[in-house]
């Protein structure tokens, strides 16, 4: 039996309608940008398996580190215990993150990242004795599975049966250039309502197809929320660690953040970590006599070392020079391929920021529709792993990706503007 065959006895995967789906493919091996299944037949992972592996599969220098740290210290409570893993790790992300920022909280993947932010934004408000309890979000955000976060979420058409047990959220337009339409709601929804915080995926919607939005206009949104004391969370566990061409997608806007999520490429894909990073002013709040007004929130894993080793030696290869000229390198191919696409007719947008590429196709297609699911078969055929959102074909590669592999990946997108 292949493994395919064993996985359909016992296995109930994510994001399946098992009754529709084929079956899953078994990877056995991954070196860099390339995967390789059960069969020897090679790919070229185009979206750095869900944006994690950025510097690429199996890295020597990450394998290293994790490998070194666990034969010192593999796990142990980090409720009344530290350890040096974290304590570094917490040195290094403060030194990168938007300087506003200064404590870190440990998670364990990006849904809780986000629901940590949450909980922290209502406690925040209920510690200062401020009944505050609505969520201001953008329409089409992603957020993660879990209760709050899918409840801040405005993707999904999945989340019927769960609606009537959501947070309160009221959701807002991203800014277009040139309009104040989503200032204005933001403005009309704070003196409505009152609001708690707002959650937002700065600049780039991934889970949305990739939708970009007005640096401009979501700092002027950050400073209307400020001035009302609601709390600013930017759900970087997408857009984190280089993917925009800055190390956050926060650097490029004018007004900080009072707290961001981190998860996905913070542990390089070797490890499941996530992190809500938060400001002096929010930490400050929890501090009281009271025990209860501490921040009572844990998960078993909390700051795993191995997590934490895998996050350190990620962080040094994103600020090393290679790296660097790596993100600069991958940035310029990609403007350079979006231009020979442009005016196809069968392409009705293209984008770029940093290693993100995405390309919108004339096509009539569901999220998990037919054509969808033909386009993607289509890739994997040619040994590309893309994973088409609806119409939108991006491209989020592994900062390591040659300049051959990815002209590979551009010439299989050309080919299936074609076809399709
Ligand atoms: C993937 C993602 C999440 C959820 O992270 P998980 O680790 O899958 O729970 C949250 N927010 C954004 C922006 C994401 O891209």
């Amino acid at each position: 039996m292949t493994l395919s065959e064993r996985d359909s006895k016992h296995i109930w995967h994510p994001l399946t309608q098992h009754q529709l789906a084929d079956a899953p493919l078994a990877i056995v091996k991954a070196q860099g940008a390339l995967l390789w299944d059960e069969y020897g037949k090679e790919y070229i992972d185009g979206i750095s398996s869900w944006y994690t592996a950025m510097y690429g599969h199996c890295n020597e220098a990450i394998v290293q580190a994790v490998h070194r740290q666990m034969q010192q210290l593999d796990q142990v409570v980090f409720t009344g215990f530290t350890h040096e893993p974290a304590v570094r790790l917490s040195e290094r992300l403060i030194g990168i993150l938007p300087d506003n920022q200064q404590k870190i909280f440990f998670n364990d993947n990006g849904s809780t990242a986000v629901e940590v932010a949450l909980k922290m934004a209502l406690q925040y408000h209920a510690n200062r004795e401020e009944k505050r309890a609505v969520i201001l979000a953008f329409e089409e955000g992603f957020h993660g599975d879990t209760f709050g976060a899918m409840s801040v979420s405005g993707l999904s058409v999945y989340n019927g049966p769960f609606e009537d047990h959501f947070l309160e959220v009221v959701r807002i337009p991203v800014p277009q250039k040139g309009s104040d339409q989503a200032l204005q709601r933001v403005k009309q929804a704070i003196e409505t309502f009152p609001c708690a915080a707002f959650v937002y995926e700065p600049l780039v919607q991934g889970a949305a197809g990739m939708k970009f939005h007005d640096a401009a206009g979501l700092s002027a949104i950050l400073e209307v929320c400020k001035a009302h004391g609601v709390l600013c969370i930017a759900d970087e566990v997408m857009t984190g660690f280089g993917k925009t061409g800055s190390y956050f997608a926060s650097d490029y806007l004018t007004t900080k953040p009072d707290m961001v999520c981190l998860s996905k490429a913070l542990t390089a894909g070797m490890v499941p970590m996530g992190i809500t990073s938060c400001t002096q002013a929010v930490f400050d709040a929890f501090l009281d006599s009271e025990v209860e007004k501490g921040f009572f929130h844990a998960h078993t894993y909390s700051a795993n070392p191995l997590g934490c080793a895998a996050a350190l030696a990620g962080i040094d290869l994103l600020l090393s020079g290679t790296m660097q000229a790596n993100i600069r390198r991958i940035s310029e191919s990609h403007v350079n391929f979006s231009e020979t696409i442009k005016g196809h007719s069968k392409v009705t947008s293209v984008r770029c920021l940093g290693v993100i590429l995405a390309i919108d196709l004339a096509l009539e297609t569901d999220r998990y529709g037919e054509v969808r699911n033909r386009l993607f078969r289509f890739f994997m055929e040619r040994g590309i792993f893309l994973r088409p959102l609806g119409n939108t074909v991006y491209v989020l590669p592994p900062f390591v990706i040659t300049n051959a592999q990815l002209q590979r990946i551009y010439g299989t997108i050309k080919e299936a503007i074609e076809k399709f």
